[in-house]
């Protein structure tokens, strides 16, 4: 099950279980659109992968089990391990290549 994650690694904006705005990778890194697509470029700092918008998990249990009260956001943040030099850094090597070819 996809972790939501509550904050932007980059920037600790809250990204509640209902943000549009919140991107992940394919390891569920979580941060927010603007940082994704301002200082990021669209790399993940931590894998080198791309972002997509994270889904949102229906607060009403229309299928039996399943529902955000059942299966809750996690509380843990979470902060980046790299300088936004590093960041910018590695952005660059991998920016001009599309997600599908990384
Ligand atoms: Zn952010
Ligand atoms: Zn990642």
């Amino acid at each position: 099950m996809l972790e939501l994650r509550p904050n932007c690694e980059c920037c600790d904006k809250d990204l509640p279980p209902a943000a549009t705005e919140a991107r992940i990778c394919s390891y569920e890194c979580t941060f927010c659109a603007d940082c994704v697509d301002n200082i990021l470029h669209n790399v993940c700092p931590n894998c080198g992968g791309g972002f997509v918008p994270r889904p949102i998990r229906p607060v009403g249990e229309y299928r039996q089990g399943d529902s955000l009260a059942i299966s809750p956001a996690g509380t843990k943040r979470r902060h980046l391990r790299f300088t936004l030099d590093e960041v910018a850094a590695f952005s660059v090597t991998l920016r001009e290549t599309p997600p599908e070819q990384r």
